[in-house]
């Protein structure tokens, strides 16, 4: 079951307070795929999610709407009178704003919001909560209330669709905490914990691996500087503890700054390998311009 459907899930199990259930009923029919003096459609993935807003427009004796179901749940209001009604119900005037009076309605303005229109990755994968609806005059609204909440999304546009998302994973903690999702809350945290573990992991692993890399490059162009030095008769003319790290090098071409240390005799530090293998390259290279 995908991440988002449980959650809505989950919210459908929500006993909404009767004040509520108008806030919620608003904002799913607000922000759903039609919301005109016309006409209401809203399409919907989940029998859960139908029968809860149904239960809804049946509790406010809204009844003349028609419902399909094929691989979608196609709800759909044409009745003028029954949609002049509802408006009336819900307290819609010319001025779409919601004005409710009492704060667990906004929530519950949101949560409707959420069930119609919204998404949340799932956190293994992706951090991302969207809103996505057609209507881009319906921006402010969301803006608006979601800010009342200390959550301040950002917008953008999607295959034609306006989108309204929050990216921070605090953010969308607050935002499943304020709707009534805390379970998920936990879920998120957690998900979310494991994914930047993993990350930081892989980061990791991929530093070691630059790591190596850099090292056996390193080694490659000491054996060819040592090669070339051998090969124009200039190895000889070398100091004898060059020579002795040269050597060392050609027999441990595999062997790290700390191997070929504990192989020197006489005995010399890490860094005195290093600083005399970075000699052997210099004196090489210095070949080029003669
Ligand atoms: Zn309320």
């Amino acid at each position: 079951m995908p991440f988002s459907y449980e959650i809505k899930k989950s919210l459908c199990e929500i006993q909404e307070n009767e004040c509520c259930k108008k806030a919620e009923l608003y904002g799913f029919l607000l922000y759903s795929n039609t919301f005109s003096a016309e006409k209401i459609r809203i399409i919907m993935e989940h029998g859960d999610i139908t029968n809860r807003y149904i239960s809804f427009l049946e509790k406010f004796n809204i009844k003349k709407y028609k419902l399909t179901i094929n691989n979608f749940h196609n709800l759909i209001i044409e009745d003028f009178d029954e949609i002049n009604k509802l408006k009336n119900i819900l307290n819609i005037s010319k001025n779409i704003f919601p004005i409710f009076e009492k704060d667990c309605c906004y929530i519950a303005f949101l949560r409707g919001i959420f069930m119609t229109c919204g998404y949340i990755h799932d956190p293994k994968k992706a951090y991302g909560l969207e809103f996505l609806f057609a209507d881009e005059s319906l921006n402010p609204i969301l803006f608006e209330v979601m800010n009342k909440y200390n959550l301040y999304p950002k917008k953008s546009v999607r295959k034609n669709n306006n989108m309204v998302y929050l990216k921070s994973k605090e953010q969308i903690n607050d935002f499943l905490s304020l709707i009534g999702a805390t379970e998920f809350m936990f879920d998120y945290i957690n998900a979310s914990i494991e994914n930047d573990m993993k990350n930081d992991i892989n980061r990791i692993v991929n530093c070691e691996t630059a790591n190596i890399s850099r090292a056996v490059n390193a080694a490659v162009m000491q054996v060819n500087a040592i090669k070339k030095l051998k090969n124009n008769n200039r190895f000889e003319s070398l100091d004898n503890k060059l020579k002795m790290v040269a050597e060392l090098r050609l027999e441990n071409p595999e062997s790290n700054m700390e191997d070929l240390s504990i192989l020197s005799f006489p005995k010399l530090s890490k860094s005195g390998v290093s600083h005399r293998l970075k000699k052997i390259c210099e004196i090489a290279k210095s070949m080029e311009n003669e």
